[in-house]
């Protein structure tokens, strides 16, 4: 192949760099419009008004906007800044920015800087080319985008200038969120809300706002570029729809942690530069478990904080991989066989006086207040299993999920043998006046410790208890990691809802029968809700079965699992605590239904293409050679073995059979215009008639002469580094 020659001349496009002269740490926030640069720039009561907003969640004096406005210009114009964008984050999962100028002209001929605090406030991108599922008709194409103050500016650079970016909330003109963002803040106050009355039993009344925290492990893949541009799937649709397993893959578990190589390491060591001057507190990177896979994880930060991060983290990896020669992929699943790539969402809950609300503590007080968090969490997992699902939902998911070998479909809780034992007790534990004596009381009788390391680590569970925080396992490497976090937060906030709604009821404001009232609320969560429980190994066949008995859902597609949107509990859930209205969650499940769709539409002209293009004409060059050098041997006398011409015919003839099937059920489904019945025609009949199509060009990979074969090979593309 004429990549690999490309390859192994490759010399780093970018120049080395003395990360030496400045170290990384110093770097920190250094492109940020950050609290300490807003505490020197900012008049005193601007900046503590604005710090209001920011720490306690109350509503933003719109009079302060424009002295911030006027401090962040200035502070963008000394990095070099020329323009300013309004960043938000459409439906599609991506991030999208609007780049105004600061420079007006001043009518006499020259331009002056302006930047003013409705400017800040508020833009004005047309809106109408982004999905809003039915929300906002072409007459009424306006979207707002809405300054996001908990979230600081920063600095994008290029080498051609600097933008400043604003992080904003994209809303229709009739105030409803068009975006991943707005949800997001919303579900977080109604967290923050139900926390508070638990908290308030608990004699914590202080007021200190809960915010929901996340630190998302971020796996990705990375290949030289030569390969990915020589590769149409990979360019066009993120993963290969072609390519023989490798004769070596990743049996001998050499990869995971293994030594980064070279260009891989200075590759990352880039990447987290850029990563601190944007205020994104990288801390861990390693290889991953398949040849050519790795991670990348910042420290946990507020969720609203953490989402736009997340998508910074995205961005950057690819631009950076551009610089060393390679594409950085963050599909769910790149390479058929190998593993593939996750975004692990750790989630918990804290306040500044509180801390981590799931952090079970040292005594056996902390122990109570940290079991009903942790018990609530349990409720809202099973109660909602359906929606958990349907938020991690994606074409690209799909060929994750349920494929043994990242959580199963089934929503269950990993929670560890310790917590299991406590809950446990807690399950068989009645009133505790009933109780008899050595039976576990929560706050009373002494609990063990709680173990703050769940010592054991289960791989295999969609969403496990991890010594402080739940972390949940199923969410793609390509998805943005707000859905998750405004399903977790809110139907949690439901869950905390409903517990402080009993123990204010069984307490009637006496304290001294909090503890009683716990026991009961715990042991009958326990007993409605525990069969999520689940610690053993989630890909097995006797859990499958074993979750069936437990009644527990297995949504094994997007196509089954997106559905789940649209159940009245669901509806009922997002209204009632204020996160998405009716009509922002049937627009949802309608842009997620057409982006399923569509994305298999495009794998499905991708793979048509291909085939007919690259693999079909590959294939009989090489049969033509073969009964060429058949029909001149036997002319001369000679005997020449049929066998591998007799496979190449009947393996071209299949081919070229299932390109015509698959042409013919893409038009099937092109015709059907309800996009649920469009799903499922994606789901059950096109996605099987491209993979039959790449039964048959996999298995020629292995007979068509390798000189003859246009695309790079697993094998290249995997462990040429
Ligand atoms: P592992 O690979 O063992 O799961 P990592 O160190 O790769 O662990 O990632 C752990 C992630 O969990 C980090 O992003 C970390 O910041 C995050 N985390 C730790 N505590 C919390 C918390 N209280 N809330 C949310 N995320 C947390
Ligand atoms: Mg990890």
């Amino acid at each position: 192949m004429a990549a690999i020659a490309a390859v192994t001349n490759y010399k780093p496009s970018a120049p080395a760099m003395n990360f030496l002269e400045t170290p990384t740490q110093e770097l920190f926030c250094a492109n940020v419009f950050s609290k300490s640069v807003m505490k020197d720039r900012l008049p005193k009561p601007i900046f503590k008004s604005l710090m209001k907003t920011i720490e306690t969640g109350e509503k933003l004096d719109t009079t302060v906007a424009d002295y911030v406005a006027s401090a962040m210009k200035d502070w963008a114009i000394e990095k070099g800044a020329t323009h300013y964008a309004h960043v938000f984050y459409p439906l599609t999962g991506f991030t999208a920015e609007k780049h105004d100028s600061f420079l007006s002209p001043d009518g006499s001929g020259s331009a002056i800087a302006e930047f003013s605090g409705s400017q800040l406030i508020q833009g004005e991108p047309d809106g109408s080319s982004f999905p809003s599922g039915g929300i906002r008709q072409t007459f009424e194409a306006r979207g707002y985008t809405a300054w996001d103050v908990t979230s600081p500016a920063y600095i994008m650079e290029n080498p051609n200038g600097t933008t400043l970016c604003i992080p904003t909330a994209f809303v229709s003109w009739t105030g409803e969120a068009l975006d991943k963002k707005t949800p997001v803040l919303r579900s977080m106050q109604a967290l923050n809300k139900q926390a508070q009355r638990i908290l308030a039993l608990f004699g914590h009344t202080d007021g200190a706002m809960v915010s929901s925290t996340a630190g998302p492990e971020q796996e990705y893949f990375l290949v030289d570029r030569n390969f990915y541009f020589a590769r149409p799937d990979l360019l066009n649709a993120g993963r290969t729809l072609f390519g023989a397993k490798p004769p070596k893959g990743q049996e001998f578990d050499d990869h995971y942690f293994g030594a980064i190589p070279d260009r891989v390491l200075a590759f990352m060591l880039e990447t987290e530069r850029e990563l601190f001057k944007l205020g994104i507190p990288v801390k861990t990177r390693h290889n991953e478990v398949a040849p050519g896979q790795y991670e990348i994880a910042p420290m946990f930060e507020f969720a609203n904080v953490a989402t736009d991060h997340q998508q910074l983290v995205m961005i950057t990896l690819k631009r950076v991989a551009e610089k060393y020669g390679m594409a950085c992929l963050t599909h769910e699943k790149p390479f058929a066989g190998v593993n593939g790539s996750g975004k692990h969402v750790n989630w918990s809950m804290g306040s500044s006086s509180q801390g981590n609300l799931l952090d079970p503590g040292e005594t056996p007080h902390e122990n109570a207040q940290f079991l009903v968090f942790c018990g609530a969490v349990i409720r809202a997992v099973h109660k909602f299993q359906g929606l958990l699902r349907a938020v991690v939902a994606s074409a690209s998911n799909d060929h994750r999920l349920g494929a043994n070998e990242a959580p199963p479909a089934i929503i269950s809780i990993f929670l560890g043998d310790q917590l299991t034992h406590v809950f446990d007790q807690i399950k068989q534990g009645g009133a505790s006046s009933s109780l008899p004596k050595g039976t576990l009381e929560i706050g009373a009788d002494v609990l063990p410790p709680l173990p703050k390391d769940a010592g054991d680590r289960n791989r295999t569970s969609p969403f496990a208890f991890t010594g402080n925080r739940f972390e949940f396992r199923a969410v793609g490497s390509n998805q943005s990691i707000a859905g998750p976090l405004v399903a977790m937060n809110t139907i949690v906030a439901e869950s905390l809802d409903y517990c402080a709604t009993k123990l204010e009821e069984a307490t009637g404001g006496d304290s001294s029968k909090l503890n009683g009232a716990i026991q009961k609320l715990l042991t009958d969560i326990m007993n409605e809700y525990g069969s999520i429980v689940f610690n053993g190994d989630g890909y097995s066949e006797e859990w499958h079965q074993e979750a069936e008995k437990r009644g527990l859902l297995n949504l094994k597609t997007t196509a089954d699992a997106l559905p789940f949107l649209d159940k009245p509990e669901v509806k009922e859930l997002f209204t009632k605590y204020g996160v998405l209205s009716e009509r922002e969650l049937e627009s949802r499940l309608e842009i997620y239904l057409e982006q399923y769709c569509k994305s298999i539409s495009v794998e499905t002209n991708l793979t048509i293409e291909m085939a007919r293009t690259m693999i079909f004409p590959a294939s009989i060059r090489y049969q033509n050679e073969l009964a060429a050098t058949c029909a001149n041997l036997q002319a001369l006398g000679y005997e020449f073995d049929k066998d591998t011409l007799d496979t190449m015919t009947t393996l071209v003839k299949s081919l070229q059979d299932s390109i015509a099937a698959l042409v013919s059920v893409a038009a099937k489904s092109d015709a059907i215009e309800c996009w649920h019945e469009k799903a499922n025609c994606c789901c059950y009949e096109v996605l099987p008639a491209m993979n039959e199509v790449r039964k048959y060009a996999d298995e020629l990979e292995g007979y068509v002469a390798d000189d003859l074969w246009p695309l790079p090979t697993y094998q290249e593309m995997l462990f040429i580094r």
